[in-house]
């Protein structure tokens, strides 16, 4: 039990050393060149897989506080405000293999209420949802990934989307999707508040990163307003990733908050 804690620790220290290539998507070898087996989202490397595809990823397994997780029967608290810090910024939009994902220069920060400051890294998106609320999946869920000063601690806030009418922020980053891994599309500059619901109600709760090596670093604030695409964006973006979300994970004895 022991060593099994310990390689736990080292996926996470793992994680925290090379942040933005896990919330890229990106593995630290494949960032660094190397040309290990690498995780998908089915057959014999997909979720049920990733904690036996290098010993970085036995988190992924043997963790107890893992995400995504069904968001249902929260306990009501008065959660702080998030306070979101972002200034525009030129949108640059890439395709890593697993995701469409938007990296973020640096100077944006966001904080819950005066707790500590995160800073913004890039946000990506899942085709279905991978949070469920009550059972249910929503058409996308956008991830907008933060890591504090010393990258051993994640803040993400999730956004769902479901089908309905477009939004003029949202509409310039599927028009940008790239077609192939590894392809960037650089466009017109981009207020990424307006990606997000006015309302910031939301779930909280503690939880992991949900790509190897699920690192469990993340406050999750889940946001429970859904933003509306049109169904020809979300098809867009299912033509690229049929299916780019991890299934749900037991709560275990973790608290779900919502405010
Ligand atoms: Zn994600």
């Amino acid at each position: 039990m022991q060593l099994k804690r310990r390689s736990v620790l080292s996926g996470m220290a793992a994680a925290a050393a090379c942040p933005i290539c896990l919330a890229s998507g990106v593995s630290a070898e494949e960032a660094h060149g190397g040309h290990e087996k690498h995780w998908t989202y089915e057959g014999d490397t997909g979720p049920e897989h990733w904690g036996e595809l290098k010993p970085d990823y036995k988190s992924c397994s043997i963790g107890t506080q893992q995400s995504p997780i069904n968001l249902a029967k929260p306990v009501h608290a008065s959660l702080s405000q998030l306070v979101l810090n972002w200034k525009p910024f030129p949108l640059t939009v890439s395709h890593n293999g697993h995701t469409i994902v938007v990296n973020i220069p640096p100077g944006n920060t966001t904080t819950e209420g005066d707790g500590e400051v995160f800073n913004l890294i890039q946000f990506h998106i899942h085709h279905p949802s991978e949070h469920l609320v009550d059972g249910k999946t929503f058409a996308l869920e956008a991830h907008f990934v933060h890591f504090n000063e010393k990258k051993d601690a994640a803040l993400v806030i999730g956004v769902f989307m479901s089908e309905g009418a477009s939004n003029e922020s949202w509409a310039s980053v599927f028009a940008n999707m790239p077609k192939e891994k590894g392809d960037t599309k650089t466009t017109l500059t981009l207020d990424a508040t307006k990606l997000l619901p006015t309302n910031h109600d939301r779930y909280r709760y503690e939880g992991s990163l949900t790509t190897p090596a699920c690192g469990e670093i993340v406050h999750w604030n889940v946001l429970k307003v859904p933003m509306t695409a049109t169904a020809d964006q979300i098809k867009a973006v299912g033509a690229l990733f049929s299916n780019n979300a991890r299934p749900v994970l037991p709560l275990n004895r973790r608290f779900l908050l919502d405010g």
